[in-house]
């Protein structure tokens, strides 16, 4: 049966690294908003412009924005076979017409995957957050230290720090979770698709336990 999964958590929480392992399991795309938008902040598009006030801020980027990109991601072949969408949808309007665009599809959700941890873990996970510029692996200052500070184990690249992991735009993003993304567990809990994992434990072990849940 094809896997249409939606990956929730606070920002932190792990779901691209998740979902990057589940590509390799299930062979089937990952849709992450986030990478999206900032490729289009690289790339300087007018929408990557637009998009990285608001990111840097921790806001959301709009609606409108985002569901024009997830719905001409969601229409392309590879989809077929099923997806993971990383950080989408993050309030309950994006969560309505997600629904309205699989229903005109006949590809309804089939599960939704809250990955859970604790508030102080979160910050620490982010504000330690380094990725490396040129091959993109990621590390954390204080749990997956690179050998030698500021450089890539795997390319010897530099390490640098997302704009969006500063302290006051991760306090921001965490709020913005709060209120808007995490009301998403209560929806998806009355269409009976809501399952959560305990985000702890090494990266494995919590992949064992995605797994199990996702069959
Ligand atoms: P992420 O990597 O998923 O944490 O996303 C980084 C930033 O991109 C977020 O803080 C938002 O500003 C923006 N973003 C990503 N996904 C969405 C979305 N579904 N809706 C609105 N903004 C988003």
């Amino acid at each position: 049966m094809a896997k249409r999964i939606v990956l929730l958590g606070a920002p932190g929480a792990g779901k691209g690294t998740q979902a990057k392992m589940l590509i390799d399991k299930y062979k089937i795309p990952q849709i992450s908003t986030g990478d999206i938008l900032r490729k289009a902040v690289a790339d300087g598009t007018p929408l990557g412009k637009e998009a990285k006030v608001i990111m840097d801020s921790g806001g959301l980027v709009s609606d409108k924005i985002v569901l024009g990109l997830v719905e001409e991601r969601i229409k392309q072949p590879d989809c077929k076979t099923g997806f993971i969408l990383d950080g989408f949808p993050r309030n309950t309007a994006q969560a309505e017409a997600l629904d309205k665009i699989l229903s005109g599809m006949d590809m309804p959700l089939t599960i939704a995957l809250n990955i859970d941890v604790d508030m102080n873990d979160l910050l620490k996970r982010l504000t330690g957050r380094r990725t490396c510029k040129s091959c993109q692996q990621m590390y954390n200052i204080y749990f997956s230290a690179p050998k030698k500070e500021g450089t890539c184990d795997k390319c010897g690249g530099v390490l640098f720090q997302r704009d969006d992991d500063k302290e006051a735009t991760i306090k921001k993003r965490l709020e913005v979770y709060t209120q808007q993304t995490a009301p998403l567990i209560d929806y998806y809990s009355k269409k009976n698709i809501m399952k959560t994992v305990m985000g702890v434990g090494s990266i494995n072990d919590i992949f064992n336990k995605v797994t199990a849940v996702l069959g």
